[in-house]
C-alpha cells in the first residue's frame, strides 16, 4: 500500500512531465468514462492530496472548462511516464517494491505534447477510484480527508485539527486510527508500525493512550517530510548512521534496534470497514507492551 511520500514523488514526476502539456489523447478505460476523450485539453498541474492523485485541466476555447482528473493508486496502482523518449516509472527508482505490469492494466492513457516541443505520455496502472470532476467540485473526491501531512501550505491550525481528530478517536486501537485517511491523510501501513514503535504504543492500544496526540501529528509529519524526496525510506534519522532504514516494519524476527528483542507481526484491521482487509503490522513486543488485558478490550 503506497504511503503518502510515495504518491507525492509521483505526483511530482507526473507534473514535472505533464504540466504544460496539450494532450492528443486522453482515455480513461473505466465503465463510468469511457466515452471521455480528453484530446485538446491542457494539463495545468498534478497534484497530491492524501494518496490521492489530482491531475488538473483546462478544456479547449471557448469554453476553457477546468476539470480535474483524480486516482488513487490504493494498493497496487502505479503510474508510467515517458518523456523524451525514456520510459520510467517513478517507482522505480531504486524502489525494491517496483513491479512489472503489463500494458492492458492501463486505466487511464495521457498523451501529448509539451511546452517545449517534446512529446511525452503518461499511463496509470491499476489505478483506481478514477474520476472526471469540474475542479471546483474536488472536494467531493477528497473533502472527507483529514490535513494532508505533505500539503506545502500546512499550519498550526492544522495540526490543531488533526490532533482533535485522533483524540475524538480515543477509543479506537492506535494502529487503525492512524491508517484512517480522515483523521489525517498520508499514512499508509509503513508508517503506522514505525510511529506506534516511535510513541512506544502496541498497535493494540487505544489512541487515548498518546501523551501528546499533537506531538504524534508533528512526529507523522516530519517521518513523511524526511522521506518525501528520498527513494530509500528511513524513520531511524541519524541514530544508526549511513544505513537508516526503519525500526520495524518488514523486520520479523529481527532484533529490535533499541532492546534486542525479536520484531514480531500481527494482523489488524478495521473491524468498521469491511473494505480493508488485514494488514500486517510489526511491533516489538517489550519496547510495546500492551496496557492490560482489561483495557484492551473496551476498545472498540
Ligand atoms: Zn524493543
Amino acid at each position: 500500500m503506497p504511503e503518502g511520500d510515495t504518491v507525492f514523488r509521483q505526483c511530482a514526476v507526473l507534473h514535472a512531465a505533464l504540466a504544460g502539456a496539450r494532450l492528443s489523447r486522453g482515455e480513461l478505460r473505466v465503465p463510468r468514462h469511457g466515452a471521455v476523450d480528453l484530446g485538446g485539453w491542457e494539463v495545468l498541474e498534478v497534484r497530491p492530496r492524501g494518496k490521492h492523485v489530482l491531475i488538473r485541466m483546462r478544456g479547449p476555447a471557448p469554453e476553457r472548462r477546468l476539470l480535474t482528473l483524480h486516482s488513487h493508486l490504493v494498493m497496487d496502482g502505479t503510474w508510467r511516464v515517458r518523456s523524451d523518449g525514456r520510459l520510467r516509472s517513478p517507482r522505480d527508482e531504486g524502489r525494491a517494491d517496483a513491479r512489472g505490469k503489463a500494458p492492458h492494466t492501463a486505466r487511464i492513457i495521457l498523451e501529448g505534447v509539451r511546452p517545449d516541443g517534446r512529446a511525452v505520455s503518461a499511463s496509470g496502472l491499476d489505478v483506481q477510484q478514477v474520476r472526471l470532476v469540474p475542479t471546483g467540485r474536488e472536494s467531493e473526491l477528497v473533502g472527507h480527508l483529514g490535513p494532508d501531512l505533505l500539503d506545502p501550505d500546512w499550519r498550526p491550525e492544522h495540526t490543531a485539527r488533526a490532533a482533535a481528530n485522533l483524540e475524538e478517536a480515543g477509543r479506537r486501537a492506535l494502529g487503525i486510527a492512524l491508517l484512517d485517511q480522515r483523521i489525517m491523510a498520508g499514512i499508509g501501513n509503513v508508517y503506522r508500525s514505525e510511529i506506534c514503535f516511535l510513541e512506544r504504543l502496541h498497535p493494540r492500544a487505544p489512541v487515548s493512550a498518546l501523551p501528546d496526540p499533537a506531538a504524534t501529528v508533528e512526529l507523522a509529519r516530519r517521518l513523511l517530510r524526511i522521506n518525501r524526496d528520498r527513494t530509500r525510506r528511513t524513520t531511524t534519522g541519524g541514530a544508526l548512521g549511513r544505513e537508516g532504514g526503519l525500526w520495524t516494519y518488514g523486520r520479523l524476527g529481527r532484533p529490535c534496534r533499541r532492546c534486542g528483542t525479536r520484531i514480531v507481526r500481527e494482523y489488524l484491521g478495521d473491524p468498521l470497514r469491511a473494505d480493508h482487509g488485514e494488514r500486517s503490522v510489526y511491533l516489538c513486543p517489550r519496547c510495546q507492551a500492551l496496557p492490560d488485558e482489561a483495557f484492551v478490550q473496551s476498545v472498540s
